[in-house]
């Protein structure tokens, strides 16, 4: 990257009626256009998905998750077989997240201090010890093109207790149905002992993942070829994210994200969140949000200023039988569908849906069907494929847009997203 250090991005075109931009990301292992969106693979792989396939989607990025990945195989391992790029198969830019939010959201919290985070393996039972200088390791050793910062990720305000229903036991001793009120409380790092205050977790959360990014950026050993980028967190309190965005873009990295905003909220609070969030970072620098979303909510802060996206929603759906389509998900398991010879979507060009040219046959929503009652492993194989490709279609479309204006013909393509198209563009086209 000639002295410019492991990520370039430049900036080719701007909205007119809004602040949505495109752009393209070069990085070690080659360039991705913005808005883009990344596919995950949790455990180094699209779940069922060929590297060659997944490019045919028009994935040009995928993401890979650090938690998973130092569980099982280890950091170690992966790093024996070559890297993260080599033993996927995958020769393209790619993302690995911190572990946090995993370790935070998913994981049994044995303990939340200013070092780190002590959580039970999911494999083993085990004492898992997880801290920024320990995440940037990992990530080093996986060696994914852009890294993200390890940070404090808070419960949302609807996962967490109120005042009255807190529980003054043990919260290890709560019933099963409080699964999300004991492990918020224990994301607090005090436990049970006193009130939870909302605010007060968030400012907690705040100040440690600045000083977080500060011990990552310093156990970075790779600088020269994984981009770090950022995380601005701070819920859905907008002075919060004030503060927060201040003092993490003071830290001067290649890029930076929203985090906490794909825990439970709804989409206008997303969009309230990102529209004042993104114009807080760098106008020069990507801006990723990180787990989000629909495509509403991709839209929307698209037009706010978000260049990066990632979701498990078209894979994780995939795999339910539930196909996206530009007005709304159809759910494949509907006996409705059982003599239904049309495609998932007609005119899709998809692995799915598309007409195969020599045989002149494609698959039918009734054989999607009866593939998944009968749990054949191609059915969840294909809906994914046909998700996958969904979201890059409105991540094109999305840069096609941008460039030429055309939202009426944007939204007339994409009805799902018409009332954000309507509330995220200003003045006259
Ligand atoms: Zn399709």
């Amino acid at each position: 990257m000639s002295g410019a250090g492991p990520l370039h991005f430049a900036i080719s075109a701007r909205c007119a009626r809004s602040k949505a931009r495109v752009g393209r990301i070069t990085t070690p292992h080659g360039t991705f256009d913005t808005p883009a969106f990344m596919p995950v693979g949790t455990r180094a792989t699209v779940k069922g998905i060929l590297p060659s396939l997944l490019a045919e989607t028009g994935a040009q990025i995928c993401l890979a998750n650090t938690y998973h990945l130092l569980l099982r195989p280890g950091e170690a391992t992966i790093a024996a077989l070559g890297g993260l790029q080599k033993v996927t198969g995958w020769q393209r830019p790619m993302l690995t997240d911190s572990g946090g939010y995993q370790a935070f959201s998913m994981a049994d919290l044995n303990s939340v201090t200013d070092d780190g985070v002590t959580f039970k393996s999911i494999v083993d039972g085990a004492a898992v010890h997880l801290n920024p200088e320990r995440a940037v390791a990992v990530q080093n050793a996986l060696g994914a093109d852009i890294i993200m910062a390890f940070d404090d990720c808070p419960p949302s305000e609807n996962d967490a207790p109120a005042d009255e229903s807190l529980p003054t036991t043990d919260p290890s001793a709560a019933p099963r149905t409080d699964a999300r009120l004991t492990r918020a409380l224990r994301r607090d790092g005090k436990s049970a002992k006193g009130k939870y205050d909302h605010g007060a977790r968030l400012k907690i959360a705040n100040e440690r993942t600045a000083r977080w990014l500060e011990r990552c950026k310093a156990a970075h050993a790779r600088p020269h070829d994984q981009a770090l980028f950022g995380i601005v967190q701070g819920g859905t309190d907008l002075a919060m994210r004030d503060w927060s965005a201040h003092a993490i873009t003071n830290i001067d990295l290649p890029g930076y994200a929203i985090g906490g905003v794909a825990v439970g909220e709804g989409s206008a609070e997303i969009a309230k969140v990102v529209r004042h969030t993104a114009p807080l970072l760098p106008d020069a620098k990507p801006r990723y949000l990180m787990g989000v979303g629909y495509e509403r909510d991709i839209v929307a802060a698209v037009l706010a200023g978000i260049d990066m996206f990632d979701c498990v929603l078209p894979t994780r759906n995939g795999r339910n039988a539930n196909a996206f389509t530009p007005t709304g998900q159809i759910r494949l398991r509907n006996a409705k569908y059982a003599h239904d010879t049309d495609a998932i979507q007609p005119g899709c060009d998809c692995h799915a849906c598309r007409t195969d040219p020599t045989t002149g046959v494609h698959f039918s929503r009734g054989y999607l069907r009866h593939l998944f009652g009968v749990n054949e492993m191609l059915g969840p194989i294909l809906v994914t494929l046909h998700n996958l490709r969904h979201f890059q279609r409105l991540t094109a479309d999305l840069r096609a847009t941008i460039v030429n204006g055309d939202w009426p013909g944007f939204v007339t393509r994409w009805p799902i997203c018409a009332q954000v198209v309507t509330e995220g563009l200003t003045g006259n086209p």
